[in-house]
């Protein structure tokens, strides 16, 4: 089939209705529950083999199916009767909001967490949406793996998997999609929103950038290092909230690469720890590379172990730089974590302020007053104050970028109604309609 022939085949069957009732959106989503749940060990082996990471994605996306089983999809997709305020006569009348989906959704997803960034597939299916999922080609065993089951588990009109690098998905943006969900890096999202903007199709775009991490004189200096260091070893920091830099005062520096240190010490060898991802391709080995071969920063901290391209690992590195070092150039996305010594809290302040706004912004301090000011006085996706990433794992709240780091929301309710229009319907005359 080709990519107009799967879209237009799932267009009739939007069209038909049949995605829209309850019953039908339920069983939908039993069916992605007994994919996940059936073949999370094949899930987990396919991405450990991609990524050399333990994995619990799979239980990610059945926690999100059985809580839209449990009585979200009815209370976040019902119609809300409003009250009527209008200059007009209003006798007699009734007012509603109405969440319809919104058709033929397209999801593009990236390498790093292939399984949990394809699952905003699970809030357009449960909102009444047919899906074509575009997988990474840097994930080709979770890739390989998710296509098989989807088509096993799934008839192509309502759900089904694209796989290919960018020849196919320039092909596939062609064509006329009523969504676009595009998660990985911002050069990419603009060709996204690009090609979305022929259609006019709405895009939710879940970008990176870099995140800083702000580590004041007073913070808890241990509690710090292991945080920082958990977000740089699992996943290899490969994670679009991991801490991508480090601001701090010259009299705190020394004290924090000696905590740091500690906990790589400590957590080695890394080669034999399972915290510790690789990195996924020699393409990324090389990237970073190249950053550590332009960097005139100071070397700070080392592992011992040596780095091994054919085996994809990467050993951590501190570095200490100044603003317009080559590691400043790009989100590092890899083990490697720069500091950067300023004056004081108002010269952090001003260098978050004043670069792109980030995905996540963190501060590690004991003061409620300066933890404030980071709030009021930064921009960015979400904030975790005295640890890094963990706002993002609250799934009761949205979640996205601003800006660079990208726009619109996902999670929860939020992703659910992220796949529907809000239609509002008068009722006049008094007609007594069941929505
Ligand atoms: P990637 O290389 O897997 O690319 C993502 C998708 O875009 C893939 O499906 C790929 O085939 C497609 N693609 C690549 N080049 C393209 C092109 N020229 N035209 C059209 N499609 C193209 O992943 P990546 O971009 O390296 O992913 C890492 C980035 O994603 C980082 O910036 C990270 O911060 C970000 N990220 C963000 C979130 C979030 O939730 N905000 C989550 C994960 C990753």
């Amino acid at each position: 089939m080709s990519y107009h022939q799967l879209v237009e085949a799932q267009r009739e069957h939007f069209h038909s209705g049949a995605t829209r009732s309850l019953e039908n959106r339920k069983e939908t989503l039993k069916n992605y529950r007994a994919l996940l749940s059936e073949n999370s060990q094949q899930l987990h082996d396919a991405i450990y083999q991609d990524l050399h990471r333990v994995s619990d994605e799979a239980h990610a996306g059945i926690r999100n199916i059985d809580e839209l089983l449990g009585g979200k999809m009815e209370e976040w997709g019902k119609p809300v009767e409003v009250g009527v305020e209008t200059p007009f006569d209003k006798n007699q009348d009734k007012a509603y909001i109405v969440r319809e989906p919104l058709g033929v959704v397209l999801v593009i997803s990236p390498w790093n967490f292939p399984l949990i960034c394809s699952l905003p597939s699970i809030s357009a299916l449960a909102s009444g949406n047919t899906v074509i999922l575009k997988t990474s080609e840097l994930a080709p065993h979770y890739s390989k793996t998710m296509t098989a089951l989807v088509k096993k588990y799934f008839a192509p009109e309502v759900f089904t998997v694209v796989e290919g690098a960018v020849p196919e998905v320039t092909e596939l943006l062609q064509e006329r999609f009523d969504h676009i969900m595009y998660t990985g890096n911002p050069t990419v999202g603009k060709i996204i929103m690009t090609a979305a903007a022929k259609n006019l199709t709405p895009v939710t775009l879940e970008l990176g950038g870099k995140n800083p991490v702000l580590v004041e004189p007073d913070a808890d200096l241990e509690d710090t290092a292991k945080k920082i260091v958990f977000s740089k070893m699992f996943n290899c920091g490969q994670i679009c909230l991991s801490s991508d830099y480090v601001l701090t005062t010259a009299e705190t520096k020394p004290k924090l690469v000696e905590a740091l240190a500690k906990v790589y010490k400590e957590a080695s060898p890394l080669k034999d720890n399972k915290g510790f991802a690789r990195i996924i391709h020699e393409r990324h080995f090389d990237r970073l590379s190249t950053l550590l071969s332009k960097t005139n920063g100071e070397l700070l901290f080392e592992a011992e172990e040596r780095q091994n391209r054919e085996e994809k690992f990467l050993p951590p590195r501190v570095y200490g730089i100044k603003e317009d070092d080559a590691l400043m150039s790009e989100e590092i996305f890899g083990p490697i974590l720069p500091i950067i010594t300023v004056k004081d809290f108002d010269e952090s302040l001003k260098f978050v302020k004043t670069h792109e706004k980030p995905l996540g912004a963190y501060i590690f301090t004991k003061d409620p007053k300066k933890a404030d000011r980071f709030v009021r006085e930064t921009y960015s996706g979400g904030v975790t104050i005295n640890d890094v990433m963990k706002h993002a794992f609250m799934t009761n709240v949205p979640f996205g970028g601003v800006g660079n780091s990208g726009m619109g929301k996902i999670h929860g309710r939020h992703g659910f109604q992220a796949f529907t229009h809000e239609k509002v319907v008068l009722v006049r005359n008094d007609l007594d309609i069941q929505l």
